[in-house]
C-alpha cells in the first residue's frame, strides 16, 4: 500500500472538495460580478465559503479576503504594511525560520531600505516570546511570525508575542503565517490577536491556487494589483469561484474532526519517533513538543535526495527535510544549530488524518533497509 507522508507540501483533495469544485465548474459557472442569476448563483457560493472560513477562525465574513494562496496573502500583508507605514517606521521583526513566502518578501523590503530583525531560536531549539518582544523598537511597524514552522514543525509563541504587543504597542501590525496550523492547531484570531493572517486551502485537503488573508476590521491595506472592485478592490480580478468553493468545502470537511485528527497524528508521530530513536544512526531534528503533523530526522551519510528516492521505490513518499528552492537551502535547520552534515541528510515526514496506521513501521523498516544497503555499499 502506498504511504503518502508529504502532507505539509500538499494534501490529497477530499471527495467533498472535488465535488464542490466540479459543481461550480459545471453548474455555478457564472461571474460573481454579473447582475443576472448566473452571477448571483456564483456570488452565493462564494459568500457561503467566506462565511465558513471566517467562522472557523472566529472572524466575520467581511474580514476574509480571497487570494491565489498563502504566498500572495503574506505578500499583500507585508508589502502593504511597509508601503503604508514603512516610511515613518521602517523596522520589521520576524523569525529566522519563516517560509520563503515571508522570508523573501522581508528580504526584498530590506534591500529597499527597511530594517529587519530576525529572531533566532535559543540553544534548546525553541523560540521565546521575550526574544521577539526585545526586538521591538520605537520604529517597528510590523511583526510577522509563523505559527507552525513547516520544516520541523516547531510552534512559535505567536499568541504570547501578539497579545503583549497588542497591549503595549497597538500601533504595530501583527501578521501570522498560519498555513501549517489552520485546521490542525487552535487558530482563533481573537485569541491570537492577529491583525493579518495567511492560510492556504491545499494544506487542508482543498484545491491548490487559493488562499485567504484575514484582515482585522480597521486595518487599511494597499493593494499590490490594480483593477476592478473584487475583494473590496484589494485583490482585483474575477474571483476563482470553483477554488474558493473548494476551500469552503475543505474547511467544512475538516472542522468536525480536527480533534480526532490531531489525536491520530499525535499517536502516529509518537510511534514514528520511538521507532526511529531505536535506530542508532537516526537523529531527530524536530522538537517533540512541536506540531504532531510534522517530523524531521536525518540519517547521517545518506543525502536527502538519495533517501527520498529509495523510499519512493518502496511507495513511501516523503520530502527532503531541508526545503530547497532551486538548490538553495532555506537555512531553517541551520538556525536550529543542526550541522550541514545532518541538514544535507534531513527527511521531513508529514502526516494527515488519513495516514495509515502502519506508516511508522513501514517508514522505519525502509529507513533501516536504506541504511544497510546504501551505507554498506558506499
Ligand atoms: N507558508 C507555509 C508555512 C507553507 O508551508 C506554505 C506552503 O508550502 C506557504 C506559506 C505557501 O502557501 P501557498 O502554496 O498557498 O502559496
Amino acid at each position: 500500500m502506498m504511504i503518502y507522508l508529504d502532507n505539509a507540501a500538499t494534501t490529497r483533495p477530499a471527495a467533498p472538495v472535488i465535488e464542490a469544485v466540479t459543481d461550480c465548474l459545471t453548474a455555478h459557472w457564472g461571474n460573481p460580478s454579473s447582475l443576472h442569476r448566473f452571477g448571483l448563483d456564483a456570488q452565493l457560493g462564494m459568500d457561503a465559503a467566506r462565511k465558513t472560513i471566517a467562522a472557523a477562525i472566529g472572524a466575520e465574513a467581511g474580514n476574509i479576503l480571497f487570494t491565489s494562496g498563502a504566498t500572495e496573502s503574506s505578500n499583500l500583508a507585508i508589502r502593504s504594511t511597509a508601503a503604508s507605514r514603512g516610511r515613518h517606521k521602517p523596522h520589521i521583526v520576524t523569525s529566522a525560520v519563516e517560509h520563503a513566502s515571508v522570508r523573501s518578501t522581508v528580504d526584498a523590503l530590506e534591500a529597499q531600505g527597511m530594517r529587519v530583525t530576525r529572531v533566532l531560536p535559543r540553544e534548546d531549539g525553541r523560540f521565546y516570546a521575550e526574544d521577539f518582544l526585545d526586538a521591538v523598537t520605537p520604529d517597528t511597524c510590523l511583526i510577522t511570525m509563523m505559527y507552525c514552522e513547516n520544516e520541523t514543525g516547531r510552534i512559535l509563541p505567536v499568541e504570547r508575542v501578539f497579545r503583549t504587543v497588542k497591549r503595549k504597542r497597538p500601533d504595530i501590525l501583527l501578521h501570522c503565517d498560519a498555513v501549517q496550523a489552520f485546521m490542525k492547531l487552535p487558530v482563533h484570531v481573537e485569541d491570537l490577536k492577529a491583525d493579518l493572517m495567511s492560510m492556504s486551502a491545499h494544506k487542508i485537503h482543498g484545491p491548490k491556487g487559493v488562499g485567504v488573508l484575514y484582515v482585522r476590521k480597521g486595518v487599511h491595506l494597499v493593494p499590490s494589483v490594480t483593477g476592478g472592485e473584487q475583494e473590496r478592490g484589494l485583490r482585483p480580478g474575477t474571483e476563482a469561484v470553483p477554488l474558493i468553493c473548494g476551500f469552503g468545502a475543505a474547511v467544512q470537511y475538516m472542522q468536525p474532526t480536527v480533534r480526532e485528527r490531531y489525536e491520530k497524528v499525535a499517536k502516529l508521530r509518537g510511534e514514528t519517533i520511538a521507532r526511529l530513536q531505536a535506530l542508532p544512526f537516526v537523529t531527530i531534528n524536530s522538537d517533540e513538543a512541536g506540531s504532531p503533523y510534522i517530523l524531521n530526522f536525518s540519517v547521517a551519510g545518506i543525502r536527502s535526495e538519495i533517501m527520498l528516492h529509495y523510499l519512493e521505490e518502496r511507495e513511501i513518499y516523503v520530502s527532503s527535510g531541508s526545503a530547497c528552492s532551486r538548490g538553495k537551502k532555506s537555512g531553517v535547520l541551520t538556525a536550529y544549530g543542526i550541522p550541514d552534515s545532518l541538514a544535507d541528510c534531513a527527511i521531513r515526514v508529514s502526516f494527515c488524518g488519513d495516514t495509515p496506521e502502519e506508516a511508522p513501521a513501514r517508514l522505519t523498516e525502509a529507513v533501516q533497509a536504506a541504511h544497510e544497503t546504501l551505507i554498506h555499499k558506499s
